[in-house]
């Protein structure tokens, strides 16, 4: 039977054993997936191991992202773009390296009806995911895209891989001056229950708001967008489900539909 692994750490939370057994169980894929705790001074080597024992295929959670880039033989131009790969694939040509988180959100997104086009999108943050939704971002055309980050050099280096005129750098004070379309949360704050210094003026009746983080409630940052007025608050959980349906389909070439798999994991936290 054909084998995959998402190696993190920590892993022991990670939902992506069960999005992928609920996936080749609808779509009648012969695999089995399991998660696998490495460490930094380690992973290399297991990653050649499991690779050696035959195995497949592997997703890569933090903090491991960057580190799975640099064994790659080859690699998509969203994972070049991102500078980070979540997905490995083993074939005789090697390992081959992409990035499907870009793709997981934008598909989220639109399924949840947000338009893209032509809208002022923020993001807020400047870390590995943020870095890995900017190019498929900028392929649904936004009019701009407005990176805000705690520590702003770090959002002015990250500007500068693109360089895509759309493509801006404020802080977190200049959100006072803006109102936005659409804000996507792809900071870790809500991981500490802490809010980013948005101004509440960057929100309007119009405005969706998106978390990348996801749980049981809504984040700490959504209930604040909810309470200054936002239009529609959307958490992470589609998001997830997304990349991992993209992995799927560059291991199986095999599309599954990911919204019954997204209840049944929402249920699940709920439960
Ligand atoms: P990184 O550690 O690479 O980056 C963290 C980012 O959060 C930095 O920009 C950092 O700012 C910012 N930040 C941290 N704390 C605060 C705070 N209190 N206020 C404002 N900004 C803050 O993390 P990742 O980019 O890998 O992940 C970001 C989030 O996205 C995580 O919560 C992760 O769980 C989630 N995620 C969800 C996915 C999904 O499928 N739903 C996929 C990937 C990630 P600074 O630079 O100033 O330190």
């Amino acid at each position: 039977m054909d084998k995959y692994l998402v190696f993190g750490n920590p892993i022991a939370q990670s939902k992506s054993p069960a999005i992928h057994q609920m996936f080749a169980e609808q779509t009648k894929q012969s695999m089995h997936y399991d998660k696998f705790l490495s460490n930094v001074d380690d992973f290399v080597k297991d990653i050649e191991s499991f690779q050696l024992a035959g195995g497949k295929g592997a997703n890569i959670t933090a903090p491991f992202k960057e580190q799975a880039m640099e064994m790659c033989d080859q690699l998509s131009s969203r994972a070049q773009a991102a500078g980070a790969v979540n997905t490995l694939t083993f074939s005789k040509q090697g390992i081959t390296g992409d990035n499907t988180d870009g793709v997981g959100l934008v598909n989220d997104l639109l399924a949840q009806q947000v338009v893209l086009a032509g809208t002022k999108v923020l993001l807020m943050g400047a870390g590995g995911a943020s870095r890995g939704v900017i190019l498929p971002l900028l392929a649904q055309n936004p009019e701009q895209l407005i990176i805000v980050n705690r520590t702003t050099e770090k959002a002015i280096q990250l500007a500068k891989r693109f360089d895509d005129p759309r493509l801006t750098v404020i802080n977190f004070a200049e959100t006072e001056k803006h109102s936005f379309d659409v804000i996507i949360n792809a900071t870790s704050a809500s991981l500490s229950a802490n809010l980013p210094a948005l101004s509440a003026n960057a929100i309007t009746a119009h405005t969706v708001c998106y978390d990348m983080v996801y749980g049981k409630q809504l984040s700490p940052f959504l209930i604040w967008c909810q309470q200054q007025g936002a239009k529609q608050v959307i958490d992470g959980l589609g998001m997830l489900v997304g990349q991992a349906a993209e992995s799927f389909y560059l291991w199986r070439k095999v599309n599954p539909d990911p919204l019954p798999i997204m209840q049944a994991i929402r249920n699940q936290l709920s439960a």
